[in-house]
């Protein structure tokens, strides 16, 4: 009896023992989620006062971790915005065919997409222009044959699987698109998603609708300038787009699976609107904070740390609840950039260079406090070397494999597969390139700029249980109400997480070189163009 006790007794002690690290970041690290994603931060809105709350817990956190304040002796940066809201009673949108009005419902069929500043009137051609990519160096030209001048650009919102992955999401993002169609004299776009790419359905992001959408106040920083209006289909209605064209959206959406060419054609009819628009400006905050280097001749370069802080605030109601708590979209990435802190300042860390972390604000509204962040931070933008982003990393199983974005872009490739090797996980490339996720989170503001970088997440094989259930949480969860507390989540994972981001951060930083894009990259182009 005396005896098993004892060996149990050694079992408990030793097993205490080994996970005591990963206990101590688990449990920190979810105090941060909790103190970011509770009720009383109302869902982090850009603008919105808890947003400064939550901005001012990080601040505090920063403090505490002894980063040195890097925005003029503060940690906030403030980042001016243009706010719009939708009057939706006042606006209206309609279909002229032969002779004949074919009003839209707003909300229903439609929506105006306000991260473009709509013109108060608008009646053009519609044109479909399939995958609506003009990109001559790899011999795709979805505008042969039909006139865009004056014209409201209609196109399926994917990409052809003939483009790699980095690439599909580079010319598929809507600041790209548009650089396109202003090009050939469009004056606006209809987007019209995959159904079988929509991470949230129609009935769920049509919700947003009625809440403010936001660009950069500072023009020169708002890529949706010029357009004079933007609307997103309700696919399960495109119909009403093609009908007397001959075609219908099913056979498009037929050819766009089977990866086959799609045509483009002018469609018979004309859209007029009237948008009704409230405009505001808000203020909102990114927040910086540096571990000094301790080389002398790399200290004043840097490695960005960076996640999003802002979510959706109140929204349309799911289930009798409104509040978007964001707890893993994405309290959990900062509160992982906040554990990183904490651990570097307790082991007395001092990498050669300097590691910046940044929380951006934003991101929801489109990236837009990276964007600023990146083209206006407090560091001379080409002291800075790389950027390491997270944004919902999803610790939703034991963490074995480490995704990641843009694996094979830059020879930061090569610090992550060694990091993740030394933790015991395998690394794997983004197995759905098709979701352009690589443009679609902060680490693309850096790209832009030339700025090599990486995206990170929990990892999954395909068609396995973890796919699975990553799956159901986007279908279920994923900028839903439900991402809130209560919602399942492994601990050590995430604990996990924060040590690769943490020795990726301090590899880096340690390099003798600067990181490089892979010449074979498509993103090598922003580098060579940057000053630096
Ligand atoms: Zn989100």
């Amino acid at each position: 009896m005396r005896r098993v006790l004892t060996v149990a007794a050694l079992v408990m002690v030793s097993g205490t023992i080994g996970l005591r690290a990963d206990d101590k970041t688990a449990t920190r690290w979810f105090s941060h989620v909790e103190a970011l994603a509770n009720d009383g931060m109302e869902g982090r809105n850009t603008g919105s006062p808890a947003h400064k709350r939550a901005a001012e817990y990080v601040a505090a956190q920063f403090r505490k971790s002894g980063l040195e304040p890097a925005v003029g002796g503060g940690y906030i940066q403030p980042v001016p915005f243009k706010t719009r809201k939708i009057i939706e009673a006042e606006s209206s949108l309609a279909l002229l065919r032969d002779g004949n009005i074919e009003p839209l419902k707003l909300g229903d069929d439609t929506n105006i997409n306000l991260r473009v500043d709509p013109a108060p009137t608008v009646e053009a051609p519609l044109v479909f222009v399939g995958y609506g990519l003009h990109i001559p160096e790899r011999g795709i030209d979805d505008f042969a044959g039909v006139n865009l001048k004056g014209a409201m650009v209609v196109y399926v919102a994917s990409t052809p699987r003939s483009l790699p992955g980095p690439l599909q999401a580079h010319f598929g993002s809507a600041g790209e698109r548009w650089k396109m169609y202003q090009a050939a004299g469009a004056i606006g776009t209809i987007s019209i998603a995959n159904p079988k790419s929509m991470d949230i359905p129609w009935e769920r992001s049509t919700l947003a609708r009625l809440q403010p959408a936001m660009s950069l106040a500072d023009p020169s920083l708002d890529e949706g300038a010029g357009q004079n209006l933007s609307l997103t289909m309700n696919p399960a209605r495109a119909d009403k787009l093609f009908a007397g064209s001959g075609h219908t959206f099913a056979e498009i959406l037929a050819l766009v699976d089977a990866g086959r060419p799609v045509p483009s054609f002018a469609l018979p009819a004309r859209l007029k609107a009237t948008a009704k628009v409230e405009r505001s400006t808000v203020e909102s905050q990114n927040v910086a904070g540096i571990l000094r280097g301790a080389d002398p001749k790399r200290r004043d370069e840097y490695v960005v740390l960076s996640a999003h802080l802002d979510h959706l605030g109140i929204g349309g109601a799911i289930n009798g609840d409104s509040l978007y708590n964001g707890a893993m979209d994405n309290a959990s990435g900062v509160a992982a950039l906040l554990e990183v802190a904490a651990s570097l300042h307790e082991s007395g860390t001092k990498p050669a260079r300097s590691i910046l972390f940044v929380t951006v604000t934003g991101e929801e509204k489109g990236l837009l406090g990276s964007s600023y962040f990146a083209a206006r931070p407090p560091v001379p933008q080409a002291n800075i070397v790389a950027n390491i982003n997270t944004d919902m990393f999803l610790p939703l199983f034991p963490m074995k494999l480490l995704m990641v974005l843009g694996l094979d872009e830059s020879d930061l490739g090569q610090d992550v597969r060694a990091t993740a090797r030394a933790v015991g996980v395998s690394v794997q490339a983004d197995p759905e390139p098709q979701r352009n996720r690589f443009v679609r989170s902060d680490q693309y503001s850096f790209i832009k700029f030339g700025i090599p970088a990486l995206a990170m997440k929990v990892g999954y094989e395909e068609k396995s249980p973890e796919a699975a259930i990553a799956a159901k949480w986007t279908a279920e969860r994923y900028h839903a109400p439900s991402d809130d507390l209560r919602q399942p989540i492994d601990r050590s994972a995430a604990a996990k997480y924060v040590e690769v981001v943490r020795d990726l951060s301090v590899r880096i930083a340690n390099r003798t070189d600067r990181p490089k894009w892979n010449d074979s990259s498509f993103f090598k182009r922003f580098a060579m163009g940057a000053t630096h």
